[in-house]
């Protein structure tokens, strides 16, 4: 089959030479590429890109936003429908606890997971992103069929619902579908509760399509691949899928990996290599792709990914809830690594919480201190937040993370009227933010120049909370 049945050339850029503005924002304090700045004015285009900034605006409009204005942070790894179940696989199991008894709660969900629950859920999992901060999320979907693992009339049915959510809600999304074919290392047949995410290359393609179609004339959404981990597919499903769908233009690619040591364990049984060597071996990893979790990594393993530019996608609260590991990201820094972060399981949804658990997990590890700061003009907060941003926003195949011209106008802006942040400024302000506050400050958010959240308020919340209430009930009896 030709690649062109796949994938869609890429969007024509049809702006003018010289956009027109449509809106303009100020604010008191923005952190821009070259530093922080005061008296912020930042012209939008009509499509929400940012057309100018400029500093030291003075009289600053009396509409000026009070606060510091950032970057939107993007969230690199979603379940959205794994929003149902967290809180639930907290009791212990009768054998030990681990990662596989989290999973066959998340199996006994996906029985009775219709796609109104599915819009329901993603909704509500969308809404406390652009609550806490989060401007763009990219969206690892694998439920795909019905509960007999039958295709749905449109076989993207699942994916299309979270979609759907993202534009109801107003957060950018970057839909990665998800290959996934076997159940374990050498094409091992799937399970029965895996017969909702099953399918075959060409399965696959059709997906993708109906997805690319969907989606393209929206400037807040995009897609790319996701095979699952190394353990769901093998060497020719990946390479066919990945000349398929990701080669005709430049697509994020995410997958699984090293994340559980049975699944090293399992890979090294099988090929004589971890899943890292094995990927860098047979595969040319490069800045699309995002490699999830990597909480098993040798060095060499980690210098490998640093230098192909690839970002490494860090989950900390569920990692840490999973019991998975903590990752050598003092090395990944070190060697100028990449990384973003990512929601995952849901089982929190707060940026300050991810980010402030990368640092904390290396004090622990390594009984230190200000592991991320790694020069002397940048805080530690200043250095994780700089690395999320940037390292996100590539991993969404997303033009954000900084406040500059032809960067997406995704922001947020920080309450500084709060007892934790008086007085702090600059560095310390953000430091202050993510290592001493616990009520969200997060008092603004736009999405490509739109404000989505305005005075801690999204104008669709209430009904997004009685739809999303009513499905938890229907599931909840069935859990
Ligand atoms: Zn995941």
């Amino acid at each position: 089959m030709s690649p062109d049945r796949f994938c869609l050339p890429p969007m024509t850029d049809t702006r003018p030479a010289k956009p027109t503005v449509a809106s303009t924002l100020a604010c008191k304090y923005a952190l821009l590429p070259e530093g922080w700045a005061s008296d912020v004015c930042i012209s939008i285009d009509k499509q929400g890109d940012i057309v100018e900034v400029e500093a030291n605006c003075r009289p600053l409009p009396s509409n000026a936003l009070a606060g510091y204005l950032l970057p939107g942070i993007p969230n690199l790894h979603s379940h959205a429908h794994q929003r149902a179940i967290v809180g639930l696989t907290e009791k212990p199991g009768t054998n030990a606890d681990s990662f596989w008894t989290w999973r066959n709660l998340m199996y006994r969900c996906l029985e009775h997971l219709t796609p109104d629950h599915m819009l329901s859920i993603a909704s509500m999992a969308y809404l406390e992103m652009l609550k806490s901060g989060y401007t763009s999320v990219a969206e690892f979907q694998y439920v795909h069929h019905d509960h007999h693992g039958s295709a749905y009339d449109n076989v993207a049915e699942m994916s299309l619902q979270t979609i759907r959510a993202a534009n109801d809600t107003g957060i950018a999304i970057t839909i990665l579908p998800v290959l996934y074919c076997y159940s374990g290392f050498g094409d091992q047949p799937p399970l029965p509760e895996q017969r909702r995410f099953i399918c075959n290359i060409d399965q696959f393609a059709d997906i993708f399509q109906n997805l690319s179609t969907a989606i393209c004339n929206d400037r807040n959404a995009s897609i790319g691949i996701a095979p699952h981990s190394l353990r769901a597919v093998n060497f020719i499903d990946l390479r066919n899928t990945l000349v398929n769908c990701a080669t005709t233009a430049a697509r994020p690619i995410h997958i699984h990996i090293a994340e559980q040591l049975a699944e090293v364990n399992a890979c090294m049984h099988q090929f004589g290599l971890a899943p890292i060597s094995w990927l860098r071996e047979n595969f040319d990893l490069d800045t699309n792709w995002c490699l999830v979790h990597a909480t098993h990594a040798s060095l060499v393993e980690i210098e490998s990914i640093a230098k192909c530019g690839a970002v490494v996608g860090l989950c900390p609260t569920t990692e840490a809830n999973l019991g998975d590991g903590i990752p050598d990201l003092a090395s990944l820094i070190e060697h100028n690594g990449r990384i973003g972060i990512g929601s995952d399981s849901q089982c929190t949804i707060d940026p300050v919480e991810e980010m402030r658990w990368l640092e904390y997990g290396q004090r622990l590890k390594r009984l230190t201190r200000n592991v991320f700061a790694t020069e002397p003009s940048k805080s530690t907060g200043r250095e994780v937040f700089d690395r999320v941003t940037m390292g996100g926003a590539q991993a969404c195949g997303r033009q954000s993370g900084r406040i500059a011209q032809g960067y997406r106008a995704d922001f947020l802006v920080v309450d500084t009227n709060h007892p934790r942040l008086f007085g702090r400024i600059a560095d310390d302000f953000l430091d202050s933010w993510i290592f001493s506050t616990s009520a969200n400050l997060v008092r603004h958010v736009f999405v490509g120049g739109k404000q989505i959240i305005r005075d801690y308020r999204h104008p669709g919340e209430t009904k997004i909370n009685a739809r999303f209430q009513e499905s938890m009930l229907d599931l909840m009896d069935h859990l």
